[in-house]
């Protein structure tokens, strides 16, 4: 089946005695019980398969890790309750019985740098840094540092940088370390990791995935090695999702693939309108053709597919510009997150990137004109035409 048939049917249609219902109803129960203790013991011990506490699985939490790991291929999934949750939830199960020590792209979330600097590093897990699209560069690191984990993005933030997640696990397995994907900006429309041979695929389904902007939750896709210990490090941790936000992720996914190929389509528009604009001093878009990464990019998204994200620089000095710039803006909305319906702005130096210093920032490329846009489902001409007018005024004219 092709992924737009998985969103629609896959985790569904489970037969409740002598009904089926269409679509998963919401499951409220904390607790279940059985005609017998025997058949309890037999569902706590997993002998039988069955529900018996809610932080352990869940009807509704269970169609949605069926559906995920449907789109994203692998041997199963654990639902989370944001995608910071799932982060630390795959790298917690990858490290578990390997060296306690990590290499991770420099390019990373904001979130995600202070997971690994304020959490796992202070618990004694070193932490090093890599371009992970230079292949030669990370092979030598890797030799060197030994890490149990190698943690990277499929599409960077802010920048949407793009690395060759099958020849970046190859040099993880050489290594004997797990190969951790934060697929969140390529969704599983784009690229499926564990196809690729990554160990652990991660989503922020918060974004694309849920794509209302209503709704918070994470997952974990891995393979069949990883699996059960997975599954068992989230019962004892209980970082799990909760049965109206594993509905309400559900019912978004069902469109997912429809939205995301529009966003997609959509981001082309604007990003090579945007490349024409006087305003603009440079565009950072995965489909550009002049792109750093455009051979990966050829050899691993499908065609016409590039990511619904455009970065940004506006011509000017910096904070004051941008502030103008976006305070502007009459539809697109000035907020954190992505991969909603609706079109959204955000400035990485106040916000994503923030705690970093000026000093850090521009070491990575991210300029104070650096702005993010996660294009939207609306009509092109409109986001065109609000990007247009905010852009156009030049308040010292
Ligand atoms: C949003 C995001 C996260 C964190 O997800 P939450 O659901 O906000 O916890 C991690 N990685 C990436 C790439 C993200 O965009």
């Amino acid at each position: 089946m092709q992924i737009h048939t998985k969103a629609v049917h896959s985790g569904d249609r489970k037969r409740n005695g002598a009904h089926v219902p269409v679509t998963t109803p919401i499951y409220t129960a904390t607790s279940y019980f059985y005609d017998s203790m025997e058949q309890l013991d037999r569902v706590f011990g997993q002998e039988e398969k069955g529900y018996c506490y809610t932080r352990y699985d869940n009807p509704n939490a269970a169609a949605l890790e069926e559906l995920i790991c449907a789109l994203e291929g692998g041997a199963g999934a654990q639902s989370c309750a944001s995608g910071m949750a799932a982060l630390q939830l795959a790298i917690t199960s990858a490290l578990a019985d390997r060296r306690k020590s990590i290499v991770a792209a420099n390019a990373l979330y904001g979130s995600t740098i202070g997971l690994l600097m304020n959490v796992f590093e202070p618990m004694g897990v070193s932490v090093r840094f890599a371009d992970v699209c230079d292949l030669d560069a990370l092979r030598t690191l890797v030799a060197e540092a030994k890490p149990g984990c190698i943690v990277i993005e499929t599409i960077s933030n802010p920048l949407l940088r793009v690395g060759q997640i099958d020849r970046i696990a190859e040099i993880a397995r050489e290594g004997g370390a797990a190969l951790v994907v934060d697929n969140t900006f390529a969704t599983p429309l784009l690229v499926r990791p564990l196809e690729l041979g990554a160990h652990f695929s991660v989503q922020s389904v918060t974004k694309y995935l849920a794509g209302h902007g209503d709704v918070m939750g994470g997952a974990v896709i891995t393979n069949q090695e990883h699996l059960e210990g997975l599954r068992s490090l989230a019962r004892t941790l209980g970082p799990v999702l909760g049965p109206f936000e594993s509905y309400l992720t559900m019912r978004g996914i069902k469109t997912f693939p429809l939205r995301m190929e529009r966003q997609c389509a959509n981001a082309c528009r604007v990003a090579s309108w945007l490349s024409t604009h006087p305003g603009v001093a440079r565009v950072y878009f995965t489909g550009d053709p002049a792109h750093p990464d455009a051979a990966a990019i050829r050899r691993l998204f499908p065609a016409n597919l590039y990511g619904a994200m455009v970065s940004f620089e506006i011509k000017g000095e910096g904070r004051e510009e941008v502030f103008g710039f976006m305070d502007r803006l009459q539809m697109i909305v000035r907020a954190t997150s992505l991969g909603d319906v609706h079109t959204m702005m955000l400035y990485p130096a106040m916000s994503s990137h923030r705690e970093l210093s000026p000093k850090h920032r521009q070491r990575l490329g991210i300029g104070d004109t650096l702005v993010r846009l996660s294009v939207g489902i609306e009509a092109p001409e409109d986001i065109i035409a609000d990007l247009e007018q905010a852009l156009a005024i030049n308040p010292s004219a």
